[in-house]
């Protein structure tokens, strides 16, 4: 499942190929013909991003939400300029939604959520939503809103990071690399952490996000950061059991925890 950091980039490319523009919008697949109409010829005022969640707002006020949950894809392109009509293009597989100008394609297929919502709607969504550390206003409310309801839940640290309304857009992999850099236990209940332990969370995240939003791959080794490294190099633990820790030498854990895989380093986090 795509983390946060790859949803804004959706947004980002969205915004580059499309905002400002009016966009036709069909569903090839049929599925979301009633939503469609409701904002075809509309034109796009804005793609943000929340966690996994990607919001494209309309200039009708109406906004579609997509999550991609586990099988969704997008594939962005633009169209040459003397290229055949865009109606023309072919449709390959099942294409949920397509959104078109006359100069780019953005087709998306096997989304988990694809709907159209009212402005209140909205804000009912980002109510429930944890906030996003990539999102502006991360020095204030937004990382204090993390703090607080980390330390006030008996949950472990772990699976706080995975539930989305305490923090959004982190997903496997940065939780096993926040909990390995900041040397904590997964197992650690949220109000037995400190609140400097806990921002240290929060602002770790911003920085690995940004990364990730910046190359495309989740890089938790900062001195790797601006290298390309392999998918074996790139992190602490993930994927990594019975190997050696990068920073001890002892072998990488594996448990399930919140339904996922969870990789850590008994030694190193405590
Ligand atoms: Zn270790």
């Amino acid at each position: 499942m795509p983390e946060g950091h790859s949803v804004h980039r959706s947004a980002n490319d969205f915004n580059r190929l499309f905002a400002g523009r009016a966009l036709t919008l069909i569903s090839p697949q049929g599925r979301f013909n009633a939503g469609a109409a409701l904002v075809s010829e509309q034109t796009l005022v804005r793609a943000s991003a929340v966690g996994k969640q990607l919001f494209l707002r309309f200039s009708n006020d109406l906004t579609v939400r997509i999550h991609l949950g586990i099988y969704g894809k997008w594939q962005m392109r633009e169209l040459e300029p003397d290229s055949a009509n865009p109606l023309n293009l072919p449709v390959v597989g099942e294409v949920r939604a397509r959104f078109y100008s006359a100069t780019a394609v953005a087709d998306l297929r096997g989304p988990t959520v694809c709907e159209v919502l009212s402005p209140d709607e909205v804000d009912l969504v980002l109510k429930r939503l944890g906030p996003d550390p990539i999102n502006p206003d991360q020095k204030g409310a937004e990382a204090a809103r993390f703090i607080s309801k980390v330390l006030s839940s008996k949950s472990t640290v772990g699976q706080l990071l995975m539930n989305q309304s305490v923090i959004s857009g982190i997903g496997n992999v940065y939780r096993a690399e926040l909990l390995f850099r900041a040397g904590l236990d997964p197992y650690r209940p949220g109000n037995s952490l400190t609140s400097d332990e806990v921002a240290a969370l929060w602002f770790d995240a911003v920085k690995l996000l940004k990364i990730g939003v910046k190359t495309g791959f989740m890089i938790t080794r900062d001195e790797l950061a601006t290298k390309r490294p392999t998918k074996t190099e790139r992190n602490f633990v993930y994927k990594r059991e019975g190997l050696p820790c990068r920073l001890c030498g002892h072998e990488v854990s594996i448990a399930i925890m919140a339904s996922r895989k969870l990789y850590w380093c008994k030694f190193c986090q405590r």
